[in-house]
C-alpha cells in the first residue's frame, strides 16, 4: 500500500517521499487509517516495524487539516534517546508544514531546561517527552495543556518496567479527558492491558505478530566461557572485515569499560567506544554521532540503547551476554536489519546464561543456530537445556496422604514400573 492511498495532505506526502518511504509497513497499513479517523489505538508492535510514523502521520494530518493552536499533541516515551529520535522523525514529516515540535527530557545543563521551558510556554505544537522532566515542568504551572488533543504512550511496556506508572498517571491529571490516545507496546502483558483499559476509550486493537526479530536478521550463537569472549570478537571481526558498524550489548554498565579496553588492547586499529546511562547527555550524543557517522566501528552499549534507537546500516549486533529479559533480546537484535535491510546478530552464551537463552528461543519460537567455537579458543561450555520446571504436574498422592503437586511424569512412570525409590 502506498502513502497516497491514505489520503493524506500533499505537504506530508512530499516529506514522506523525501524520507524515502515508498510503501507503508504492515503496522502503518493497519493503524494509520484507524488513527486518522480519530480512534484510540492500542498497538502491539516492536521498534523497527515503523511504529513511529504510525502515530506521527495521523497526528500531523489532524494538525494540518484542523489547525494547531498551541500545545496540541504529547508523546511520552521512556528514554531521552527515543525522545530525540522521534523528534527528528517528526521534523522530517512536518518539514513542509508550520507544525512546531520539541523534545523535552532530563539534561545536564540549565540551558536545556530554559529552552524546554520556552518551548512549553510559547505553545510548541508537538512535545515528545520523558515522564520525569515533563512532570517537573508541569508542576511549575506554566505549561498550558488545555489544547492537548493527542496523547501517545510509546514503548508503554518499557515505561512500566522503568517504574514510570505513577508519573504517567500524574501526567494524565494535567491533560484534557477528551482526546485521542494511542498506546504502543512491544508486549501485551496483563499490566499493559490494565493501563490501556484505564486510559483508552473503545480502542482499536492492532497487533503485528508477536515480538520477534525482523526477518532480515541472521541469528546465531556461540557457547563461550567469559574469558573466551574477547578472542571470539577478534575471530568474528577477522571473518567479517567489511562490517563497518558493529553494536555490542552487555547487561552490566560495569563491563562496558573493560570490554572497550580489552578490544582496544587486543584488536589492532579498531575504533571502539562505550556508552551507558552513566554518561552525561552531551557525551552520549557525541558518541552516538560518531557511531552514526561510521567514525567509530564498534559501539559497546547497555540496554539503554536497545529500544528505539534508530541507527541505519548496523551490520552486526553482538550480545556479549544474554539479556535478562527475553524481550530485550528482540530489541537488541532489532538494532540491525532496520526496515527490511539485512543484518546479523550473534549471541555469546555462557553456561549460566543457558536458561535465559532458552526463554528467548521460546519467545521467538525459534531455535537459534549454535556455531562451533573456533578450535584455537579452547573448549566451549556444552549447550545443555536444564530440566523444564513447567512439566512438573500433579499425578497422585504421597505415601503420607499429602498431595504432591510437584512430581514429574517420569516419577509416576517409574512408580508404575515398581521403582524401589517410590
Ligand atoms: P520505527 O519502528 O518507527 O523505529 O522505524 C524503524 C525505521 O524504519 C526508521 O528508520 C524509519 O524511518 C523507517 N521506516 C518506517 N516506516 C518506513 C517505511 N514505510 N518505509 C521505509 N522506511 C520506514
Amino acid at each position: 500500500m502506498t502513502f497516497e492511498e491514505f489520503n493524506i495532505d500533499e505537504r506530508l506526502l512530499e516529506a514522506i517521499s523525501y524520507m524515502h518511504f515508498e510503501k507503508a509497513s504492515p503496522i502503518q497499513e493497519k493503524a494509520i487509517p484507524v488513527a486518522m479517523e480519530g480512534n484510540d489505538v492500542l498497538a502491539c508492535a516492536q521498534t523497527g516495524t515503523g511504529k513511529t510514523a504510525t502515530f506521527l502521520i495521523p497526528i500531523l494530518q489532524d494538525l494540518v487539516t484542523n489547525g494547531a493552536h498551541g500545545f496540541t499533541s504529547l508523546i511520552v516515551v521512556p528514554t531521552r534517546e527515543l525522545a530525540i529520535q522521534i523528534d527528528q522523525e517528526l521534523q522530517g514529516f512536518s518539514y513542509f508544514t508550520d507544525t512546531t515540535s520539541k523534545a523535552v527530557y532530563g539534561g545536564d545543563k540549565g540551558m536545556d531546561w530554559d529552552e524546554q521551558k520556552r518551548a512549553l510556554t510559547e505553545g510548541t505544537n508537538v512535545v515528545v517527552a520523558t515522564p520525569g522532566r515533563l512532570i517537573a515542568h508541569l508542576r511549575l504551572g506554566y505549561v498550558k495543556c488545555n489544547n492537548i488533543r493527542h496523547l501517545v504512550l510509546d514503548e508503554a511496556d518499557r515505561m512500566l518496567d522503568m517504574g514510570f506508572i505513577d508519573d504517567i498517571r500524574q501526567i494524565l491529571g494535567y491533560i484534557p479527558k477528551k482526546r485521542q490516545t494511542m498506546m504502543f507496546s512491544a508486549t501485551m502483558a496483563p499490566e499493559i492491558r490494565k493501563l490501556a483499559n484505564s486510559i483508552l476509550v473503545e480502542p482499536q486493537m492492532i497487533s503485528i505478530a508477536i515480538a520477534k526479530p525482523a526477518e532480515g536478521v541472521k541469528q546465531s550463537a556461540y557457547m563461550a566461557h567469559p574469558y573466551q569472549k574477547i578472542d571470539l570478537i577478534t575471530h568474528i571481526l577477522a571473518q567479517n572485515p567489511d562490517y563497518d558498524s558493529i553494536l555490542i550489548f552487555t547487561s552490566t554498565k560495569k563491563l562496558i569499560h573493560s570490554i572497550v579496553n580489552s578490544i582496544h588492547n587486543h584488536i589492532k586499529g579498531v575504533t571502539v567506544e562505550g556508552i551507558s546511562s552513566d554518561f552525561e547527555q552531551n557525551e552520549r550524543e557525541e558518541v552516538l554521532l560518531r557511531f552514526k557517522a561510521k567514525q567509530t566501528r564498534i559501539l559497546v552499549a547497555t540496554d539503554v540503547l536497545s529500544r528505539g534507537i534508530d541507527i541505519k546500516g548496523i551490520n552486526l549486533v553482538i550480545n556479549f551476554d544474554v539479556p535478562r529479559d527475553a524481550a530485550d533480546y528482540v530489541h537488541r537484535v532489532g538494532r540491525t536489519a532496520r526496515a527490511d535491510a539485512k543484518g546479523e546478530a550473534i549471541t555469546f552464551i555462557s553456561e549460566a546464561d543457558i536458561p535465559k537463552f532458552v526463554r528467548i528461543e521460546t519467545l521467538i519460537e525459534k531455535s537459534v543456530e549454535k556455531l562451533p567455537l573456533p578450535q584455537e579458543l579452547g573448549e566451549a561450555p556444552i549447550w545443555k537445556i536444564p530440566a523444564e520446571k513447567s512439566k512438573k504436574r500433579f499425578y497422585g498422592k504421597r505415601k503420607n496422604g499429602k498431595r504432591n503437586f510437584f512430581r514429574r511424569k517420569s516419577d509416576k512412570e517409574n512408580s508404575k514400573k515398581g521403582n524401589p525409590k517410590q
